[in-house]
């Protein structure tokens, strides 16, 4: 089994290294970051699977870099526990707005910390990843079959949904008009190569407003290509 690997984000040495032994003591991997930037440098090297997140670190508070990290999409799944003193505990709804699983107040025993890690691993978090595919902010859900746009719900016709599948699944490759119809509309089917010109036209059209028709790339003389490079 892989250990979990948990990032700490504490300002205060003496907390980060209580922290890190005992959750290193419960078989954690844990790295330990002092302030958002060191925590986001740490992201970016490798994803963890929760973050401890202190509510008072010096530059970026803490609320605002979960904001930040439910915003992008990398992240946007991580669980996080926010560690919060006190005398803050009345801005607990503020920190569940910005995106917040859980709260730990201080002091806090160890064992109690891991009995809340261990609660929200046991939720979910980035396993879910799988039911929903991404695209810069697209995102196609495929349990329920919605796809939307930040917040905003696309009304997405059925063939047209099956193309966006098709396409956010197999991103940055180019596929003829005759490879889509056999791939969406399945090869027993006789449909004319232009069908395909008049759905991927009707696709551009429910992802314009929002800015992400040019993810639907013609590739002249080839087919198309759905591509977050522009
Ligand atoms: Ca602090």
């Amino acid at each position: 089994m892989n250990a979990k690997h948990i990032l700490i984000v504490e300002d205060e040495q003496p907390i980060r290294e209580m922290i890190t032994f005992a959750l290193a003591g419960v078989g954690y991997e844990v790295r330990e970051a002092a302030d958002a930037r060191q925590a986001q440098a740490a992201i970016s090297e490798r994803l963890p699977d929760l973050i401890l997140l202190d509510w008072m670190l010096p530059g970026i508070s803490g609320i605002d870099f979960a904001r930040r990290l439910k915003k992008e999409d990398l992240t946007r799944e991580l669980p996080i526990i926010m560690l919060t003193a006190r005398a803050e505990e009345e801005d607990k709804v503020q920190g569940l707005e910005s995106g917040a699983d859980d709260y730990v107040t201080k002091p806090f025993s160890p064992r109690e910390l891991v009995a809340r890690i261990r609660a929200v691993l046991r939720r979910g978090g980035p396993a879910a990843e799988d039911e929903i595919l991404r695209a810069n902010g697209l995102s196609l859900d495929l349990a329920s079959h919605r796809v939307s746009a930040g917040d905003a719900l696309l009304e997405v016709g059925p063939t047209e949904y099956r193309l966006l599948e098709f396409f956010m699944s197999h991103p940055e490759r180019v596929y003829s008009r005759g490879q889509l119809l056999d791939r969406v509309w399945g090869s027993n089917v006789y449909v004319e190569e232009r069908t395909v010109d008049v759905h991927i036209r009707r696709l551009r059209k429910v992802l314009e407003p929002f800015g992400y028709e040019a993810l639907i790339q013609t590739v002249r003389g080839a087919g198309y290509r759905f591509s977050t490079r522009i």
